[in-house]
């Protein structure tokens, strides 16, 4: 990796946590029936992955952990945003939950 990628790089993490930071601090929580869908959506699109030794199912787009339970890191946990939320290239999936 470059210097160039990791500037990029850090500069994306920069911004998620920025836009994490605001969702915690002034985000809605979304129901637990609207997290569950969600999750349901999340593990069919060709973008989430399962990671490290419990399997966590993380959104590959932002690199966001997704989780049915009502955790405060949780992606699907809050209501969308212009800055946050499903960062689908073909736009959001979580449209209408
Ligand atoms: S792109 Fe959207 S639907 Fe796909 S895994 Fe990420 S948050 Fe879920």
């Amino acid at each position: 990796m470059n210097k160039k990628q990791i500037e990029k790089r850090v500069l994306r993490t920069i911004e998620k946590a920025i836009s994490l930071s605001f969702a915690i601090a002034f985000g809605k929580r979304v129901k637990p029936s609207v997290i569950a869908k969600r999750v349901e959506v999340c593990s069919k699109c060709e973008n989430v992955q399962y990671k490290g030794k419990f399997k966590v199912m993380r959104c590959s787009v932002c690199n966001c952990p997704l989780t049915k339970d009502n955790r405060l890191l949780n992606l699907a946990g809050f209501q969308e945003t212009r800055h946050y939320g499903c960062k689908h290239p073909d736009g959001s999936k979580w449209k209408g939950l």
